[in-house]
């Protein structure tokens, strides 16, 4: 099955607002960021592709 299924919550991902991690491929939905939807709506691509999610495994150097 592919990885469809938000990392942060139990729900389905639309595919509209959704973030992938660059690090781990996991999917979010932008709500479960800490990024704004006002942040997301202003990402640029390249942003947007080199996002990092939370998690500590990710954010090590
Ligand atoms: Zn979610
Ligand atoms: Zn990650």
């Amino acid at each position: 099955m592919a990885n469809f299924e938000c990392a942060g919550c139990p729900n389905a991902l639309d595919n509209t607002m959704s973030l992938q991690c660059r690090q781990c491929n996991d999917n979010y939905h932008v709500a479960c960021t800490r990024i704004s939807i006002e942040d997301f709506s202003v990402m640029s691509p390249e942003m947007n592709s080199s996002w990092i999610c939370d998690v500590y495994r990710c954010r090590q150097p």
